[in-house]
């Protein structure tokens, strides 16, 4: 198999979506649809719990919500007015079925399943002591520890239990969760991950983005606030600050990649967020050119706003075949390297002759970067510019994103300069970590930043226990080593 879209596979890339309904016929089926439009925070697996008043359904799958849920015996069989779902690109546990979510089971107090977005950064270390006190786990998953807590708290109700499992663990969390009580939603005391709540007639629904209520025709009611914990049922809607306030830390980058462009996050349209950091990258950045062409499709909103700001008209430079799969069996070793042309295709008619900026969203290794400039330069492009809407990533995320070891970023072992060098442009520039804050209507406060931006800055808003702890293994075993 030969990948075919190797501009993807050089991202950072968001591991999860959750979504959740409370009082709707044919809960599962909203659910399925609100999994659609978050299909672009998780594509290796799906899966829909339901609550039917007496028994809980589950059906969880490998492959996209399409394939999986559009077929009815599938969604008949997930009956009740009560539903929670996920999809999921593996973060921490292998990929394997058993740590699909959302992830069931049955305690004392009832049915509890839950669906997680984000990662936490304690799990292994809560792993290993509720292990020596004789939990056994069924799945590899950060998640589980979770309801290992709540099965083992000494409280008695299922949301004190809940609290006081969640006042263990360190990370980020945007949960949706089932029970024989109700739905309840929860997201961690600095907001790291995004959580919204959207009505619908009587129905209330919780979701990462609000891009999944627009596609159930729900209106969005308000973000579900950091450390804030909602409880559903047919008592009402009980909102709960079980933790103490905190400076809230929202990541950054669901502005500049991971979010839709159509979703409104923190409050503000992701789409007007990104043009305007391309607006800013112009100020900070400035450069003679012809034609401003974005990366697609994650460039386009921050071309758009580079060009407005410059005066440099917009083109649309790679044209993107919305025809092609991730993967493609070459037919024979010759035409391997043609593959990556399949999904994307520089204009060459548009090109030839030109001074290009391209405008993309971040470089990750800077693999895909280099085939973009050469992409442009093999159609005739006199001159190649990059810039970039994001600052250098430097940083690993520990917060449910799937970044790549330290090492292996390019912003981690290289200056600007030879960045440019390395994927071979005339001239290179990122936007600045003020610049960003700038353009998302902050100014950043260096002592207590707004928001995570650790990727970029190396500041992680919480402990990280679990690298904390392999790395004084690590320097452990190299002092027994060297002794
Ligand atoms: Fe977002 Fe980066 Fe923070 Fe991860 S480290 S939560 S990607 S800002």
């Amino acid at each position: 198999m030969l990948t075919t879209d190797p501009f993807e596979d050089d991202k950072l890339r968001e591991e999860c979506g959750v979504f959740g309904i409370w009082n709707a016929d044919g809960a599962a089926s909203f659910v399925a649809l609100g999994l659609h439009a978050l299909q672009h925070r998780g594509q290796e697996a799906a899966g829909i719990t339901s609550f039917d008043g007496t028994s809980f359904h589950s059906h969880r799958a490998a492959g996209h919500v399409a394939g999986n849920f559009d077929k009815d015996e599938v969604i008949r069989a997930l009956a009740g007015r009560t539903a929670i779902g996920h999809v999921r690109y593996s973060t921490t546990g292998s990929s394997a079925l058993r740590n699909v979510q959302p992830l069931f089971a049955e305690l004392a107090q009832g049915g509890f399943a839950v669906a997680h977005n984000g990662n936490l950064s304690n799990a292994m270390k809560l792993r290993r002591t509720l292990n020596r006190r004789g939990s056994i786990f069924q799945s590899t998953s950060d998640t589980e520890v979770i309801i290992h807590l709540v099965a083992t708290s000494s409280h008695n109700s299922l949301i004190d239990r809940l609290v006081d499992a969640l006042g263990q663990v360190e990370g980020a969390y945007s949960l949706v969760l089932l029970t024989e009580h109700g739905l309840v939603a929860c997201r961690d005391p600095l907001g790291i991950r995004p959580l919204v709540m959207g009505r619908v007639g009587d129905s209330v629904i919780f979701a990462s983005e609000t891009v999944a209520l627009d596609v159930i025709g729900a209106r969005f009611e308000r973000d579900v606030a950091p450390g804030e914990m909602i409880v559903v049922n047919d008592s009402g809607v009980r909102s709960f600050r079980p933790f103490a306030a905190e400076q809230a830390r929202p990541c950054i980058f669901e502005h500049v990649y991971f979010s839709r462009p159509d979703s409104v996050v923190d409050g503000t349209s992701v789409y007007e967020s990104r043009k305007k950091i391309g607006a800013e990258l112009a100020q900070e950045s400035p450069v003679e050119a012809d034609i401003v062409v974005p990366v697609p499709d994650s460039g386009v909103p921050a071309a758009l706003g580079f060009s407005q700001e410059s005066g440099i008209p917009f083109e649309l430079g790679i044209i993107r075949s919305h025809y092609v799969g991730r993967t493609f069996i070459q037919p024979n070793q010759e035409v391997r390297h043609l593959g990556v042309k399949l999904k994307h295709n520089a204009n060459h008619a548009l090109i030839k002759g030109k001074r290009v900026v391209l405008i993309d969203d971040s470089i990750v290794r800077g693999t895909t970067s280099h085939k973009i400039v050469q992409m442009m330069r093999d159609a005739g492009a006199r001159e190649v510019h990059m810039r970039i809407a994001s600052p250098p990533t430097r940083h690993s995320c520990f917060y449910g994103v799937d970044t790549p070891e330290r090492a292996k970023l390019l912003a981690a072992q290289m200056d600007v300069e030879s960045m440019t060098k390395f994927i071979n442009a005339d001239s290179l520039a990122f936007i600045s970590i003020d610049g960003l804050y700038r353009a998302l209507g902050d100014h950043r406060n260096p002592a207590a930043p707004q928001r995570c931006d650790a990727c970029f800055t190396g500041d992680y808003p919480t402990r990280l226990t679990d690298l904390t702890d392999k790395n004084a293994e690590a320097t452990g075993l190299a002092l027994v080593a060297s002794r």
